[in-house]
């Protein structure tokens, strides 16, 4: 639009309105008193901001190279109410008042008590779970409409869908829901996994409204649930509003052919270059500045302006929607003092808060120093990252549960994971999963073998860290990724109003089997101060064997498991455990319901995990 300033400013009223401001409000009563507006209108770098309300300032004013935006920070002091403020815009004699609206936070909003091991993380795909309003399936003004025959397309899943379903999440034991971005991602095809967003601030319309969001914290709140928000700070949809007009020529990391040419370039996804001591910088640039997809633009970090963008929209979700923590995609992809910076601004305002962090790498002494307290490494800053993943866990679980003991093999890969733990600063702020929206669906990596799903869902429930589950786990989904993304993000099957078979209401006897065995499982943890708190100890494996306790001293609860990965049953002599106190391990085995009186030695079926809940 070639609007001149003059034309504009003969039309102020209306031009007002025209002012873009992001974010759209903020709240008196945090922390840091500062935020950084973005405002967007033609040619607005060439007026001056002032205001005159009560205790509030303006500290600072940036122009940057693009004269459409004009960044301004407001100092929100203790004296300020909330209400409508108004800004002046000033340019020669001609005055603009933009309105900006301040709201009271919540009742302890600052006290909020993020997710933790006492959680247990129930990962969907919004798209995929459940459609309970057909209306909002190809809303208007979104690009690519709902095709459930197209796997790659939205299939019309929503937040009502799911909050229908949310006593579903609760009685299988899950403690807290994540969801894969619920953000717009206003993108013309293959959009519905979220990652490709085009507003920070908004929830994509076919998803629901943000009274809906809101909605299902409230839901989750109601049943002792908790609500984390998936984010994604290293790249944007191409689609984004911003895209046409950069707020700044460094907003993003572009690339360039020697003619001077914009072109694209691919990440090299290689994360272990990032402490390498070894690494070069051509890769290392790749790794950081490459895109992650032709559709997805990699956001400039180090940019101080783009860098609070993105803290404060996550500050935003969490005082907009109560959120109880946020999982962040992609984390070692960005500049790691930045994402430092973010983090420590979180703890600021929200001390108990919790965050956990996509570094998708399989060595534990590659993974290690992208947790918070590890320090330097390869002198890069700590990652400030409280939660990490466990891919090495992942990757060792899958492969053990289909091999013969051997030294490095079988359970001893379990066994070995966890002795891993020594490199770890806080192990019990792992996240630990069997399968998540990007990995092959776990039952078919363990060769459709249900007992060994049953096995790995008691090492899950039971071992050190945040145990997370994905949907249709429980209902037996299977899917190959290797043969594509859409084979393990399937439809759960009842979400749907013309599903020939409901799985919510009428489960068959094989999958309802194994959400019956999950449920008692992930119950009992719930009550369990020995696995949510409690130490580890573990025992090198014996016959494809492998038996750790967790203990809690302060209430003294202890629970042992005993994985027999063998297809043989395997008797066990409790006289190796007697460093275990009450080692008599007289109890109930959770799996079943049985008591278990052991007399010296426990039999142990083969393919089978056996959960002692001691006395
Ligand atoms: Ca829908």
């Amino acid at each position: 639009m070639a609007t001149t300033l003059v034309a504009l400013l003969t039309a102020s009223a209306a031009w007002a309105q025209d002012v873009k401001i992001e974010p759209a409000n903020w709240w008196v009563g945090m922390k840091n008193p500062d935020v950084q507006l973005m405002l967007h209108a033609t040619d607005i770098a060439n007026f001056e901001p002032s205001i005159d309300e009560k205790g509030i300032e303006i500290t600072n004013v940036t122009r940057t190279d693009n004269p459409n935006y004009l960044f301004v920070t407001l100092s929100i002091g203790k004296k300020a109410n909330a209400g409508d403020k108004t800004i002046a815009l000033k340019s020669g004699d001609k005055t603009i008042n933009v309105k900006y609206p301040l709201l009271n936070r919540r009742k302890d909003s600052a006290k909020r008590i993020g997710f933790s091991s006492d959680d247990a993380f129930f990962l969907l795909m919004p798209d995929r779970f459940a459609n309970a309003d057909p209306n909002n399936d190809s809303t208007t003004g979104t690009t690519e409409k709902a095709n459930r025959n197209e796997p790659y397309g939205r299939h019309g899943g929503d937040l009502k869908g799911v909050i229908e379903h949310l006593d579903y999440i609760k009685n299988l034991g899950m403690t807290t829901l994540w969801m894969t971005p619920v953000m717009t991602n206003d993108m013309p095809q293959s959009s519905y996994h979220g990652y490709a967003i085009t507003n920070f601030y908004e929830i994509d319309p076919r998803f629901g409204s943000l009274d809906d969001f809101k909605n299902l914290t409230a839901e989750l709140h109601k049943r002792g649930m908790k609500h984390v928000m998936d984010m994604v700070f290293n790249h944007c949809g191409t689609g984004y509003w911003w895209m046409k007009d950069l707020p700044a020529k460094d907003w993003l990391n572009k690339w360039y052919d020697k003619d001077g040419n914009e072109i694209f370039v691919r990440s090299n996804y290689r994360l272990s270059i990032i402490n390498d001591p070894h690494a070069s910088q051509a890769d290392l640039d790749l790794a950081l500045k490459g895109w992650f997809d032709s559709t997805m633009a990699d956001m400039n970090l180090t940019n101080p302006l783009v860098r609070n963008y993105l803290i404060q929209s996550s500050i935003w979700w969490v005082e907009m929607a109560d959120l109880d923590g946020i999982r962040q995609d992609t984390y070692p992809y960005s500049d790691v003092k930045a994402m430092a910076e973010w983090c420590d601004r979180l703890k600021s305002e929200y001390p108990f808060f919790n965050i956990v962090g996509e570094c998708w790498i399989s060595e534990a002494a590659k993974l290690a120093p992208w947790q918070k307290g590890f320090g330097k490494a390869n002198g890069i800053e700590d990652s400030g990252l409280p939660t990490i993943m466990d891919f090495p866990l992942q990757e060792a679980m899958i492969r053990a549960f289909g091999e013969g003991e051997g030294w490095g093999d079988g359970a001893n890969r379990l066994y070995d994971s966890f002795a891993n733990d020594l490199v770890y600063p806080d192990p019990m702020n792992i996240l630990i999963f069997g399968e998540n929206h990007d990995t092959g669906r776990l039952l078919t990596k363990l060769q459709d073998d249900e007992d060994a799903l049953r096995m790995a869902m008691a090492l899950l429930a039971t071992a050190r860290g945040i145990p997370q589950l994905y949907y249709g786990t429980e209902a037996l989904m299977k899917g190959n990724g290797n043969d594509g993304h859409a084979n393990i993000r399937g439809d759960f099957p009842g979400g749907w109003a013309n599903d020939t078979i409901n799985y919510f209401t009428q489960m068959p006897a094989a999958p309802k089997a194994m959400y019956d065995y999950i449920a008692r499982l992930f119950n009992f943890r719930q009550k369990s101060m020995a696995i949510r708190r409690g130490s580890m100890t573990q025992y090198t494996t014996e016959g494809n064997v492998y038996t750790f306790f967790r203990y809690d001293a302060t209430t003294r609860q202890q629970v042992m498991t005993i994985l027999n990965l063998a297809k043989e049953d395997r008797e066990i002599s409790l006289e190796r455990y007697n460093q275990i106190p009450n080692a008599h391990l007289v109890g109930t085995d959770i799996t079943t319901g049985n008591a278990v009186d052991a007399n010296g030695k426990i039999t142990v079926k083969a393919r089978t995990a056996m959960v002692i809940n001691m006395k």
